[in-house]
């Protein structure tokens, strides 16, 4: 049983970060890498299992995997790449203009390689998501031009545009900002037409971008831009801002699938809770529901990487009487 509160990167925002703005929707989102945790934990209590067949294999599709990924994702901090690793032994000889270059090159470098890495780790998870809910497309009508989707990402896309499916508080919000960003993206870097699946602004808009963007990553078509401090006028700061607002948008389906089509919380963790005694592991049960699922981005009182210490401290706060 793990009852030891998790302390993980309390204070500081690998990736994102706080958003900084006056929105009042905006500030009220968790810090990306504390978002990202706070989902892996409620995929790890909820403890659900699902078959996933792909019409040749099937295996068992696990919501502590899906929450896995997103706390790798999480926990990044940062890649590291190293230009002087290629510069060869006369590095040492170079001028203050040259060694600029190599460093500037090692900061460029290991941010993009940050951002891109978070972004395949939170894909991963909705991938594995994908297939944890595609046997509920069956429950879903046949749509009129008689084609059924065939792949589990438009499948998940598929029951969302059907209704089953409840989105995250503020989802249409989030993907509306992105979708300003993934434009911006198409416009500068498409090199094919990109068809969006879906009307603008369906329940499915955020996920077809993810599914175009992760496309774009594992394929390598992703624009691997140089350094814009020395060359070209790449906009560096939109593309880490996409990937990074990817890894948001990206978890918030997430929280809406596993939201919609989990079984109840089924895990030793969470079964462990229901048999304990005391005002902290009632304030949990209270607060770690299946509603829950849909708000593990907006900042609160409770918080499942620190229900404990917070517990207590609460009751210290307000001794009973
Ligand atoms: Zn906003």
């Amino acid at each position: 049983m793990r009852y030891l509160p998790q302390v993980m990167n309390r204070d500081r925002t690998s990736g994102e970060g706080k958003p900084a703005t006056s929105c009042p929707i905006c500030s009220r989102l968790r810090p990306l890498a504390e978002h990202l945790n706070e989902a892996a934990e409620f995929c790890l209590y909820l403890g659900n299992h699902a078959e996933y067949s792909d019409g040749e294999s099937t295996r068992t599709v696990r919501t502590e995997v899906i929450g896995d990924w997103l706390r790798l994702a999480a926990r990044l901090e940062r890649v590291e790449i190293n230009a002087w690793a290629t510069e060869g032994d006369s590095a040492a000889l170079y001028c203050g203009t040259v060694a600029d270059r190599v460093d500037s090159d090692s900061k460029h470098f290991s941010a993009y390689s940050t951002a891109l890495t978070r972004f395949i780790f939170v894909a991963n998870a909705l991938e594995e998501t994908y297939r944890f809910i595609a046997h509920h497309h069956d429950q879903i009508p046949i749509p009129a031009s008689g084609r059924k989707p065939k792949t589990p990402a438009v499948k998940a896309a598929a029951l969302l545009d059907a209704g089953p499916v409840a989105l995250a508080e503020h989802h249409g919000h989030v993907v509306s900002n992105h979708a300003i960003l993934f434009d911006r993206y198409l416009d500068e870097h498409r090199e094919t037409d990109e068809v969006l699946l879906c009307e603008r602004g369906a329940p499915s808009h955020g996920l077809h971008m993810l599914r175009i963007l992760r496309n774009h990553v594992a394929h390598g078509v992703f624009p691997l831009i140089p350094n814009p401090e020395f060359e070209g006028d790449f906009d560096r700061v939109t593309l880490l801002h996409l990937l990074n607002h990817s890894c948001r948008v990206g978890t918030l389906y997430v929280q809406a699938f596993v939201g919609a089509f989990n079984k109840g919380f089924k895990s030793n963790e969470y079964s462990d809770i229901e048999g304990a005694y005391g005002c902290e592991f009632e304030r949990f049960l209270a607060n770690c529901t299946p509603a829950y699922a849909l708000s593990l981005h907006l900042t609160g009182p409770f918080r499942l990487a620190t229900w404990m210490e917070d517990g207590l401290e609460s009751q210290y706060r307000s001794p009973r009487v």
